[in-house]
């Protein structure tokens, strides 16, 4: 409510008190990952890939050559913005069920002297799994090479900290776990890493390096700024600095997620990853097998009940997500488990006979 509220206030986007207002959460935004005097933070205007494509863009020399451990479609969009951005790339496939190996991310910079940078996506979104920052960080570093990571729906969330792990870049956005609304992204960056990075950047508008350079110096963002989104992420963050910051924040979506899976699984669902390596952030579950069963009507009749699921982003098999994250608690969860039961029990899906025995079970 704060949040929304805060976006009925007008403010000069040159303006001073607007100018303080993006320190205060630049400040802020470092601080939740310890980003100390080592790392700055850049805002971005625009959605969390936008941002993810600045720092790639700016980080990334034109003759750097970029390995991407890859377990879901985030990891695939970074493979394509290094695409467009005509670096070299390197891909080490993984099972979207598994977390990606470090043991093979060692071995595949221990093979190519090439690259210089690893792409890791920390919680991948498309499927809900967990990565393992710590021990990939330990890998990259150990090789000398150097860390962009998309901690996009982890970040503030799962804890993180630069000066424990060796990250040059990390990339989130607004909305998601901080619980601000969509509209501007934001990289904690290595201040070594950032001012070597002068005239890398393929695009204007996304140059990570012009974008902190000129707000340095002016205090001001270069373009128009997302000045309501700017004052909505202040107000969530007051919040979340309130409700006792990112051990709070696990917390209480640790426990949307064991509700919205011990729900779904008491009606027959299953989910698609082991308990071990599911993020509390969005979760998988296989459709249920019935003839029944079709994901538009589904969807719309989950929604038709207040609750919006997300289309499964698996290529193989038929899924559907839940998100577990925002201004939510378990409650909401069990209203969104039943809101699921009901739509199934509408439509005639019967979910008993395909309960298998749980992944983790297996
Ligand atoms: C949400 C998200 C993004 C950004 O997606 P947008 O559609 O640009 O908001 C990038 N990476 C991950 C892992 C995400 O969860």
């Amino acid at each position: 409510m704060a949040t929304k509220e805060a976006m009925l206030h007008d403010w000069g986007s040159w303006d001073g008190a607007f100018n303080a207002l993006t320190a205060s959460i630049c400040r802020d935004l470092g601080e939740i990952v310890g980003a100390g005097n080592s790392h700055v933070c850049v805002p971005l205007q625009g959605s969390g890939t936008f941002a993810v494509e600045a720092a790639l863009g700016t980080l990334v020399p034109a003759d750097g050559k970029v390995l991407v451990p890859s377990n879901g479609a985030y990891c695939q969009r970074i493979v394509r913005i290094l695409g467009y951005l005509g670096r070299a790339v390197t891909v080490i496939e993984f099972a979207e069920d598994q977390p990606a190996d470090p043991a093979r991310i060692d071995a595949a910079l221990a093979a190519d002297p090439e690259i210089t940078h690893v792409a890791q996506v920390h919680c991948e979104t498309g499927t809900g799994i967990l990565n393992s920052l710590p021990e990939i960080a330990a890998v990259v570093a150990a090789r000398g090479r150097r860390l962009i990571v998309d901690a996009m729906s982890s970040f503030g969330v799962i804890p993180i900290d630069v000066q424990a792990m060796p990250i040059d870049a990390l990339v989130a956005a607004s909305g998601k776990g901080l619980e601000g609304v969509p509209g501007m992204g934001f990289v904690i960056v290595r201040l070594d890493a950032l001012e070597a990075a002068t005239n890398n950047s393929h695009s204007l508008a996304l140059d990570l390096h012009d974008q902190w350079h000129y707000m340095r110096k002016t205090g001001q963002w270069r373009f128009t700024p997302p000045t309501h989104v700017v004052a909505a992420l202040r107000a969530a963050l007051d919040q979340y600095l309130d409700e006792g910051g990112q051990p709070e924040r696990l917390a209480r979506y640790a426990e949307n997620c064991a509700t919205l899976i011990a729900g779904l699984r008491a009606l027959g669902l299953r989910t698609f990853l082991d308990d071990g390596v599911q993020a509390p952030v969005i979760v998988t579950f296989h459709a249920p097998a019935d003839a029944a069963y079709d994901f538009p009507e589904f969807y719309r009749r989950v929604r038709d009940k207040g609750f919006i699921l997300y289309p499964g982003k698996l290529t193989s098999i038929e899924t559907f997500r839940v998100g577990c994250i925002g201004a939510v608690g378990p409650e909401v969860m069990h209203g969104a488990v039943t809101a699921i039961g009901s739509a199934l029990k509408e439509m005639g899906v019967r979910v008993s006979a395909s309960a298998l025995p749980h992944n983790h079970a297996k």
